[in-house]
């Protein structure tokens, strides 16, 4: 069985101080909840605070970006070994890289296969423009995205990826579940025509996009989704704890219920 992963990615938010606030607020109103992995991605400069507050608890850090380049003359960049020896997750490719910083297939490739060369899990993410959308071009941009992320990496243990349409990112309008488990369920059959049935079973798909406390349970319910990438919700702690906790309960029925803090 795939494990569900609930991975709250907090962008250019909180200092070093309110990085390590919010995580004890949150790691507080999960206490009880082991069975969805739970993943933070605080900004770099908090990601060695955060990890000292999560001492002792089994949540997992994750970065929000790395460098291809092992070492060198790169000012400002952070390198995939650097990036492992705090987390166990990275993201890649998120769309808001592709779109302000440049990022192309060719560089989130490079970075995938950086992440993976140093045991790092990579979570990918991949996802269509509205007017794609509009267009019924999303299994072509999806498909293509997935296989040029991809292309020239053998093995690829520990990907999960994040199907985050774009016009669903940070828009409060999220995508249809229904039509998420449709992409999920191609983005598992490009799995195994690049790799093989079983990579194609194992590996974990999460769905991104506006994903709140209320909206959360719609996702969870489909066969092919296996959890959720969280950008503004996840720097709420009734919201972020709450999908966690919807999300066990979800997958885990037969686990004690535990309180949410608000009944959404
Ligand atoms: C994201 O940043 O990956 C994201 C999905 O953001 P939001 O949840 O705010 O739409």
């Amino acid at each position: 069985m795939r494990i569900p992963m609930i991975a709250g990615n907090w962008k250019m938010n909180t200092t070093v101080g309110e990085a390590v606030e919010l995580v004890t607020e949150i790691r507080k109103g999960i206490s009880g909840l082991h069975d969805v992995e739970r993943v933070i991605c605080p900004p770099f400069v908090s990601l060695a605070a955060v990890k000292e507050a999560l001492k002792r608890t089994s949540i997992k850090l994750g970065a929000q970006n790395l460098y291809f380049e092992e070492k060198g003359a790169y000012t400002g960049e952070v390198s995939a070994l650097m990036v492992a020896d705090l987390c166990e997750y990275v993201i890649i490719g998120h769309s808001e890289r592709r779109q302000y910083f440049g990022e192309t297939g060719e560089i989130v490739n490079r970075k995938v296969g950086a992440a993976l060369k140093v045991g790092l899990k990579p979570i990918l993410c991949i996802g269509e423009k509205l007017e794609d959308n509009e267009a019924g071009r999303t299994e072509e941009v999806v498909t293509e995205q997935l296989r040029s992320s991809l292309a020239g990496i053998d093995v690829c243990a520990g990907l999960v990826v994040a199907y985050e349409p774009i016009w669903a990112i940070g828009t409060g309008r999220a995508a249809h579940g229904k039509q998420v488990n449709a992409t999920a369920t191609l983005i598992r059959r490009t799995l195994a025509e690049l790799y093989s049935q079983e990579v194609a079973q194992e590996t974990r798909i999460l769905y991104g996009g506006s994903v709140t406390a209320e909206n959360i349970a719609k996702f969870m319910e489909q066969s092919e989704i296996d959890g959720a990438l969280v950008g503004g919700a996840s720097l709420k702690v009734d919201q972020f704890t709450s999908i966690i906790r919807q999300t066990e309960s979800i997958f885990f029925p037969n686990n004690p219920p535990t309180k949410d803090l608000i009944p959404w």
